[in-house]
C-alpha cells in the first residue's frame, strides 16, 4: 500500500506523520497530537448509456490515459446525490441530459493518485440533446457495442459487462476481463 501519495502532514494540526500498526491494519498517526488519519477510498460516478446495441463513450482530454476512450466519468463532488453526480458528468462530456439512472454496480479499482477508488456505474435509460464534448473530454460518440475500442480502465470494463447483462443484452463484447 503507498501511503505516500495520499498526505504527508496531520489535516488537523499539520504534525507529521508516522506508520503504526493498529489492529493488524498500518495505518498513518500524527507524531504531535496522535490523532488516526484514515486514507478511505474516493467515489468515482461513470454513465452507461446504451442505445441500439451501442454505448456512448468520451475520449479523455486529461491524464491519464489521453486521447483513450472511456465512459463519462468523474470523482462525486462534496454532498452530490450518486445520481446527481452521475448526469452531471453525462453533461459535462458529452452535452447529453440524462434521466431515472440506475446504479448498476460498484468496483473498486487501484488509483496512483489515491489508493483505490470506487466507481459507482449507473444505467441511464433516458437521454435528450445533442452530443456536444466538453469539460474532461474532447469528443464523444456512440460505438457498437461489439467493436468498441480498448478502455484503459478495468472497473469500466467491468460496468459495461455487468450492463449489458443487466439489460439482458446477447452481444459479445470484444475484452473479457
Ligand atoms: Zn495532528
Amino acid at each position: 500500500m503507498t501511503f505516500e501519495i495520499a498526505i504527508d502532514r496531520c489535516p488537523y494540526c499539520g504534525g507529521s506523520l508516522t506508520t503504526q500498526y493498529i489492529n493488524d491494519k498500518r495505518r498513518l498517526v500524527c507524531a504531535k497530537c496522535g490523532k488516526t488519519i484514515y486514507l478511505n477510498p474516493v467515489p468515482v460516478v461513470a454513465s452507461v448509456v446504451i442505445k441500439d446495441n451501442s454505448i456512448l463513450l468520451a475520449k479523455r482530454k486529461n491524464l491519464p490515459n489521453i486521447g483513450k476512450w472511456n465512459l463519462p466519468a468523474g470523482f462525486l463532488e462534496l454532498y452530490e446525490q450518486p445520481e446527481e453526480g452521475a448526469l452531471r458528468e453525462l453533461k459535462e462530456e458529452t452535452g447529453l441530459l440524462g434521466e431515472d439512472p440506475k446504479l448498476c454496480c460498484a468496483i473498486t479499482q487501484n488509483s496512483k493518485r489515491y489508493g483505490s477508488v470506487v466507481v459507482l456505474g449507473f444505467i441511464i435509460p433516458k437521454t435528450y440533446g445533442k452530443i456536444v464534448p466538453g469539460d474532461d473530454a474532447s469528443d464523444a460518440r456512440f460505438f457498437k457495442l461489439n467493436d468498441i475500442p480498448k478502455i484503459p480502465f478495468s472497473s469500466h470494463r467491468k460496468i459495461i459487462k455487468h450492463a449489458i447483462k443487466d439489460l439482458k443484452l446477447d452481444i459479445k463484447l470484444p475484452f473479457n476481463s
